[in-house]
């Protein structure tokens, strides 16, 4: 269930907007002023806000604006009484995501609503998706530094995963072991030439072998290519 924050002096409209999105699904919290309005807010409890803009204390404008300066990311939608295009240019710029005007239809707020919630959502899971690479059963959680194949969790080491991690940033692609000993190792290294070849070894013995796969392919004459078709 997704938790609104109704920011909105006018006791009669928050009461309707709260009844209107509890009715939707939606887990409301009201606060009366900007300053309640912003401290709520920086709570990190709510996945959306409404935001009024007319408030007492601290208006709409200042609120978002002071919200998005400290990092808050969540979808903001404006509402202001007054249709004035100055309003509408001023919410943008201080970073809400949609305006309203009222009086408005709630149907239209709340196609509104789950237009701005769909994209946060979106805009989070590519971010995520960043850290956590995957191939079929394989993932690799770099914010965990783990590395697991379905519910197992794979016993590797840090070289290991960032070899692992390079070949599959490169899926499909062949990679040469110079190239591979240069991103891995740097451009100084001066040990064995076939650590490669070893470290290869390592990451089939730990996946390839146990798991009956083949992730790990040779490309004859040049190194290595981590080979997965969706
Ligand atoms: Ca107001």
């Amino acid at each position: 269930m997704k938790n609104v924050l109704i920011v909105e002096d006018e006791k009669s409209i928050a009461r309707f907007l709260q009844l209107e999105l509890s009715h939707e699904g939606y887990n409301c919290d009201i606060a009366y002023d900007g300053e309640e309005g912003l401290s709520k807010i920086l709570s990190n409890t709510a996945d959306i806000v409404i935001l009024d803009i007319m408030l007492p204390k601290m208006n709409g404008m200042q609120v978002c604006e002071e919200a998005r300066k400290k990092g808050v990311d969540i979808p903001i939608i404006m509402l202001t009484a007054r249709d004035d295009v100055s309003d509408k240019v001023g919410g943008f710029d201080v970073g809400a995501d949609d305006y309203m005007t009222k009086p408005f239809a709630i149907e239209e707020l709340i196609a509104r609503m789950k237009v701005a919630l769909k994209k946060s959502s979106k805009a989070n899971e590519s971010s995520g998706d960043e850290n956590i690479l995957r191939a079929g059963k394989l993932t690799l959680d770099l914010n965990r530094f783990e590395a697991s194949y379905g519910s197992d969790v794979l016993n590797m080491t840090k070289k290991e995963m960032e070899l692992l991690e390079y070949l599959m940033r490169n899926k499909n692609i062949a990679l040469s072991r110079e190239k591979i000993v240069e991103h891995i190792w740097g451009y100084d290294y001066e040990g064995e030439t076939n650590v490669t070849d070893v470290y290869i070894r390592y990451l089939r013995s730990k996946i390839d072998n146990v798991y009956n796969t083949s992730y790990f392919r040779t490309v004859r004459g040049i190194g290595y290519m981590f080979e997965y078709k969706e």
